[in-house]
């Protein structure tokens, strides 16, 4: 009977620790350094300054950049573990960068490790993996993003050189990155899924440009933010600098998504389960007519939902996790949890935050708490990373998988036919009921 869903102490000890750290040591950071590059970029001075001996208390617990193998100096945690882990670091904008695995560097270190040449990863991974460097992935293109199919931007081999030509657009972190992970068509002639390439592009090669820092949500200034909109032209960089074979982009795509999805999953029920801490305590607080918040049925229906949503989605999180442990691999039952785990995460959140904000009236509707903040993460966390349509269609695709339908004129549960059947396999029992009459 191998179900449990207990944490060894051990490692509940190292969860205790960081669940302390992360409030008392990091959410300062937060409410001080509020710019939208502040975590993440290595040149922003104060954050960076205030970082550095967190980062150290954090290599010295042994608890930096665990998301690595430890061949590349991380403890080689399983999925579950750092989801565990990443359900704490949710709480917090800058606790992910504090631990050494931030979005997207973990992913592109990730990729570089399985993918990159001895010299790319001593020129890229090494110093991203040490924190001194930020770096950007960049695929999505301003008139394509869910469907690849349609990606224009491209770069042709000429000499020994790739010159690349296009635009790109969302490219986060890219404008304070040392360097770029980019998608290009490298052979138009075949399907996107075998004519695309993962070039390394230094940042400051010439020909590429940043030509608006696009920003998200309602209270950053237009084109102060970290979405790079990005124009290639002519640009050149070594015929050396592709991440694995010409052709293979999407297949060193894909391998950097999964367990950044189940990451990000984790630290969505952290914020999730902050907005629930806010709304238990605003319903321990406010009276209105004669009797606290708490004692209304409706605000204890709010919480009680709440609740049950969070644990509902926290454990199809875990679940998703324990299954790439199990199988070590992105098999198909994997993919579709992860899916199912991505597609459900919007609305999930959008309850619990909703809640938790008109639980707080006016105050909720200010920006003087983290309520607004997690609102404008709502609809977010449906683009972000491809659009909850097309993980629900994974899912539905694989459910679909192996199953047909029927040619008779009614489905196999159809009562009457089923009941026939039925009776026919149990007749010998039949016979006895009519014995007893
Ligand atoms: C905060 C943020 C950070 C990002 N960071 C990066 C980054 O670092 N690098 C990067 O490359 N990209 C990044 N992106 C881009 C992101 O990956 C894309 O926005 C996403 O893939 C969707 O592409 P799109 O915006 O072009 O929308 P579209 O592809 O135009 O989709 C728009 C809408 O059309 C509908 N739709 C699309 N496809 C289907 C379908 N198959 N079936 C039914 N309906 C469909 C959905 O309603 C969807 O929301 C980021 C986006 C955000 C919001």
């Amino acid at each position: 009977m191998a179900w449990d869903f207990e944490t060894d102490p051990e490692f509940q000890s190292k969860l205790d620790w960081m669940d302390h750290f992360v409030r008392e040591e990091v959410e300062p950071l937060d409410l001080v350094f509020r710019g939208p590059a502040d975590p993440f970029d290595p040149g922003r001075r104060g954050p960076a300054a205030a970082m550095a001996p967190l980062k150290k208390i954090v290599q010295e617990q042994g608890l930096w950049a665990c998301h690595l193998g430890p061949e590349l100096g991380g403890k080689g945690y399983g999925q579950v573990k750092l989801g565990l882990m990443n359900e704490i670091l949710g709480r917090s904008r800058f606790a992910p960068t504090v631990f050494g695995c931030q979005a997207p560097d973990t992913g592109n270190a990730e990729i570089l490790a399985r993918f990159g040449t001895p010299e790319q990863k001593r020129k890229y991974l090494e110093p991203l993996l040490a924190g001194e460097i930020a770096s950007c992935y960049s695929m999505t293109e301003p008139q394509a993003g869910a469907d690849p199919g349609q990606f224009t931007c491209s770069a042709r081999l000429d000499g020994d050189e790739w010159v690349i030509d296009g635009e790109k657009w969302y490219a986060s972190h890219a404008d304070f990155s040392r360097f770029l992970l980019v998608v290009v068509v490298t052979d138009p002639d075949v399907p996107i899924h075998q004519g695309a390439s993962i070039l390394i592009v230094d940042r400051d090669t010439p020909g590429l440009e940043v030509v608006r820092n696009v920003a998200v949500g309602m209270h950053s200034e237009p084109g102060a933010g970290v979405h790079g909109h990005l124009r290639f032209s002519n640009c050149r960089i070594p015929a050396a600098n592709i991440l694995g074979k010409p052709g293979q982009g999407f297949e060193v795509a894909q391998s950097r998504l999964g367990g950044g999805r189940i990451h990000h999953a984790m630290r969505t029920v952290g914020v999730m389960k902050r907005a629930l801490e806010m709304m238990c305590e605003r319903a321990l607080s406010r009276t209105t007519k004669g009797e606290l918040l708490s004692a209304k049925q409706l605000t204890q229906e709010k919480i009680a939902d709440s609740y049950t949503q969070i644990t509902q989605f926290r454990l199809h999180v875990l679940y998703a996790a324990w299954l790439i442990d199990k199988h070590q691999a992105y098999t198909r039952e994997v993919r579709r949890e992860i899916a199912a785990v991505k597609a459900a995460m919007p609305g999930v959140l959008r309850d619990v935050v909703y809640r938790a904000l008109h639980l707080h009236g006016s105050l909720g509707m200010s920006n003087d708490t983290p309520l607004m903040a997690m609102w404008s993460y709502v609809p977010e966390m449906g683009i972000v990373d491809g659009p909850t349509e097309v993980h629900k269609f994974t899912v539905a695709k694989e459910l679909l998988r192996g199953r047909a339908g029927t040619t008779a004129q009614f489905p196999d549960y159809y009562y009457p036919n089923a009941i026939e059947k039925a009776r026919a396999k149990l007749a010998h029992a039949l016979e006895l009921e009519v014995g007893n009459l």
